[in-house]
């Protein structure tokens, strides 16, 4: 089953999928922490941004999208509430997640057992949801790591094996947000020390330096692979980092999305239906270039339902 805002679904009515958006990024941390520990929600920011954002995902549903994941974890102030809010009013499916929930610095006060007692709090979210909303008990799909840049800091390391501990635990998979190839073998030595399941971890974010020979590798051991950031004026540089991924075999392994906060897209006094760049101008230029509509529809339909499904 996939687990959305408004309960699980079968992989078969997931259809066309942005794998990776921010619905409303939250920098508020006292907020955040407010909606996801203490269940606590401002009434009145929910309907103003529901007034923002619903425009922009019905842009997106008539180009054909049907779902959504929402890749801000916890502690970007992930709203289940707005969610399934907006989820209820567009009819499209919102996957939500849990994941980095607590200031990195706490490491430093609780190094001890760190991973242990983090995977068993994202584990209780998947068992007994982030929230119940009318009678719905909302889990978690997925679970969202952020790991800074550089080499692999203690805390990220300490929050992956959690995260690998937790997925073992539940079946949600991991969507780890990778901004510099070179982490990937760090980050590949720790799954193998954990004897992780692959089949279970995006590497979000591996279209930003599109470091070919780290994409194949990642991929040969069987990781997904994001082209999450398909951006107005991208289209030239994403196609060819499709190409290639396909020249190797491993299109089944693409998500694609575009990586937009859509609630600070809508409110921008520019906003031209960025959120559907894909649609717009990404699929048209594909298909010029000899990948057809059907082919990129199909793989936005079929990678985000298999790679979300949980047994
Ligand atoms: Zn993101």
């Amino acid at each position: 089953m996939i687990y959305t805002v408004r309960g699980p679904i079968h992989k078969s009515e997931l259809g066309v999928t942005l794998g990776h958006e921010h619905i409303k990024w939250e920098f508020d941390e006292y907020h955040a922490n407010n909606m996801y520990f203490d269940k606590t929600y401002k009434q009145e920011e929910i309907e103003t941004d529901l007034k923002v954002i619903v425009p922009i995902l019905l842009d997106i549903k008539s180009k054909g999208g049907k779902s959504i994941v929402e890749t801000s974890p916890p502690i970007g102030g992930q709203n289940v509430r707005l969610l399934k809010r907006l989820s209820d009013q567009t009819d499209l499916h919102i996957i939500p997640c849990t994941g980095w929930n607590l200031t990195k610095q706490l490491y430093e006060v609780f190094p001890n057992g760190f991973e242990v007692q983090l995977a068993k709090r994202w584990t209780k979210d998947f068992r007994e949801g982030l929230d119940t909303i009318d009678g719905t008990v909302v889990r978690p799909g997925h679970i969202k790591l952020l790991l800074d840049k550089g080499t692999l800091s203690a805390v990220d390391k300490a929050m992956l094996v959690a995260a690998v501990k937790a997925s073992n635990e539940t079946g949600m998979p991991i969507h780890c947000h990778i901004l510099e190839a070179k982490m990937v073998r760090e980050v590949i030595t720790v799954l193998d020390a954990e004897n992780a399941n692959y089949d279970k971890f995006l590497w979000a974010h591996a279209d930003e330096e599109a470091h070919k020979e780290t994409i194949k590798l990642a991929a040969e051991k069987g990781m997904w692979l994001g082209i999450d950031n398909v951006r107005k004026g991208t289209s030239v540089e994403k196609f060819e980092l499709l190409s290639y991924i396909i020249s190797i075999g491993y299109e089944d392994r693409v998500i694609l999305s575009h990586d937009y906060d859509i609630y600070a897209e809508a409110v921008k006094s520019d906003y031209a239906q960025t959120c559907t760049v894909i649609f717009d101008e990404f699929i048209p230029y594909c298909s010029t270039m000899g990948i057809d509509r059907e082919k990129i529809i199909n793989l936005m339909t079929e990678n985000p339902a298999n790679f979300y499904d949980i047994t």
